[in-house]
């Protein structure tokens, strides 16, 4: 079985070698860090951490780098809407971000720069631009990449002309009126005395967007990345100027040999975006739905393909979550119910994982194909069941089955989190499985009109800090 990506630079599914041997250095560009992030973020990063994750499993050795953008314009503007300091603004949407991230079950990466901290590497990158002749300085202390010295490699990315390209420069190219052209990029930008700044031989300034994403992953990561990732939006300009700029400091090519990108998150139909002010937090939706309800609405769609947010599209992402749960339930609850001592017969349980191993590694070998590996979840879930109820499977068999679950739920953290911010809370109190399972017991004496024992169980809960609501939808939860 050999693992296929979809790769951005080519427009081609291609057999996935990294450069060298199993290792795996993969960088995806991280927040701008001015305000709450929204689901859009989530969607990218939830993406990414999947994608790390099945990496992972399939044995390769992945270095994760992921940065935070902590000063750029938008942080600096926001600062000065509500007048605060924009590095107190900024460390305290970082945090904002972390648990977000946390809550969600994205796993920290194994390095998460900040700009902040990097300025002296930026500068001496920038310094190596200007010496070979790719930068140049203008009289008012900006420092631009010239374009028109790697023209040929314009459009390497999105595939456009530079004509295209020029039409649709106006919303994420920063137009300055020192620059010599049009598509050139600015690397450092002198900052007034109300902004942030450092001192720099270009006189006091900021890094300009673009660079940073170069430095910290040819510092941490390798000068020839095996994956670079980002939201489509990413293509042009930033991920084109650091191809342009990374490979002008390295002089190696290609920059990165695979560019993956997310597909957006849309709200009615648009992308969902600071900037359009059509957003909801990832703290709103959590509000509203369990993390592992929204985790799963992001992960059961490939990752390239647009997802329309909407509540109706998160309830019906936790009802077909709630299905899955249930099989684990009902071979939890088997296993209370099967004996030590039991004759071991062989019900096929053991063949029926390999296979489902399988048919979800093929898919998900198929440029991470989560929509179509889960729909072969659902299918074993259903044998499962069934299994249960007629064949009536053997301790060692449903330890399996719950073995198989948990290597399943190291990639797609769709079940239960490791990693949980809430870990305190819930190592005390009961976990996501244990809920699912006491309202299922719940809804069966409710159907059963066994009010006591509902109103027991329901009693249980909210001792345990669970509050239930009962809706069209069916029965949510929240901890309180
Ligand atoms: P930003 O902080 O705007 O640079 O965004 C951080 C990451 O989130 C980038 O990779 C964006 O492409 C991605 N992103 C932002 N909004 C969305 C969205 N609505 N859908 C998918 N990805 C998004
Ligand atoms: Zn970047």
């Amino acid at each position: 079985m050999t693992l296929k990506v979809y790769n951005t630079l080519t427009r081609e599914t291609e057999e996935f070698i990294p450069l060298q041997g199993k290792t795996v250095n993969m960088y995806v560009c991280g927040p701008t860090v001015y305000d709450h992030c929204h689901l859009g973020h989530a969607r990218s990063y939830i993406s990414f951490d999947v994608i790390r994750s099945y990496l992972v499993y399939r044995g390769y050795d992945v270095n994760y780098i992921s940065n935070i953008t902590d000063v750029d314009d938008k942080v600096i503007e926001r600062a000065k809407e509500l007048e605060e300091d924009p590095f107190v603004l900024s460390a305290k949407f970082t945090e904002s971000f972390k648990n977000d991230m946390k809550l969600l079950g994205v796993k920290a990466p194994d390095v998460q720069p900040k700009v902040t901290e990097h300025i002296s590497d930026i500068i001496r990158s920038i310094e190596t631009l200007i010496n070979n002749g790719t930068a140049y300085v203008t009289e008012k202390g900006n420092v631009y990449y010239d374009l028109k010295r790697s023209e040929e490699k314009i459009g390497v990315l999105s595939h456009q002309t530079v004509e295209g390209l020029l039409e649709g420069s106006g919303s994420r190219v920063y137009v300055e009126d020192d620059k010599k052209y049009q598509l050139d990029f600015v690397l450092w930008k002198s900052s007034a005395e109300n902004e942030p700044g450092w001192n720099s031989p270009w006189g006091r300034g900021r890094p300009g967007w673009h660079i940073e994403c170069s430095v910290m992953s040819m510092k941490y990561g390798s000068e020839q990345l095996d994956i670079h990732g980002g939201g489509m939006d990413l293509i042009f300009p930033h991920h084109e100027a650091e191809i342009h700029q990374s490979e002008s400091c390295s002089g190696k090519h290609p920059f990165s040999k695979y560019w993956m990108h997310n597909g957006f998150l849309t709200i009615e139909r648009e992308k969902m975006s600071k900037s359009l002010g059509n957003f909801f937090t990832i703290k709103e939706v959590l509000e509203k739905f369990p993390a592992g309800t929204i985790r799963f609405f992001i992960v059961y769609t490939h990752y390239r393909t647009t997802i329309d947010f909407s509540e109706k599209a998160l309830e019906e992402a936790g009802r077909a979550r709630q299905r899955l749960l249930n099989t684990i339930t009902n071979v939890e609850h088997a296993l209370r119910e099967t004996p030590d001592n039991e004759n071991v017969t062989d019900s096929g349980i053991k063949e029926l994982i390999d296979e489902t191993r399988d048919a979800f590694i093929l898919s998900m070998d198929e440029d991470f194909n989560t929509r179509e590996a889960i729909g072969k979840l659902f299918v074993f879930g259903r044998r499962i069941n069934s299994l249960i109820t007629n064949k009536k499977p053997a301790r060692s068999e449903l330890k399996y089955v719950l073995d198989f679950y948990s290597e399943i739920n190291d990639i797609l953290r769709i079940f239960d989190f490791d990693e949980n911010p809430d870990a305190e809370k819930e190592s005390k109190g009961l976990s996501e499985e244990r809920i699912m399972e006491m309202i299922n017991l719940r809804e069966k004496a409710r159907r059963e009109k066994d009010w006591a024992k509902a109103d027991a169980i329901r009693d249980e809960l909210n001792e345990n800090g669970i509050i239930i609501e009962d809706s069209k939808e069916g029965v949510r939860w929240k901890r309180i």
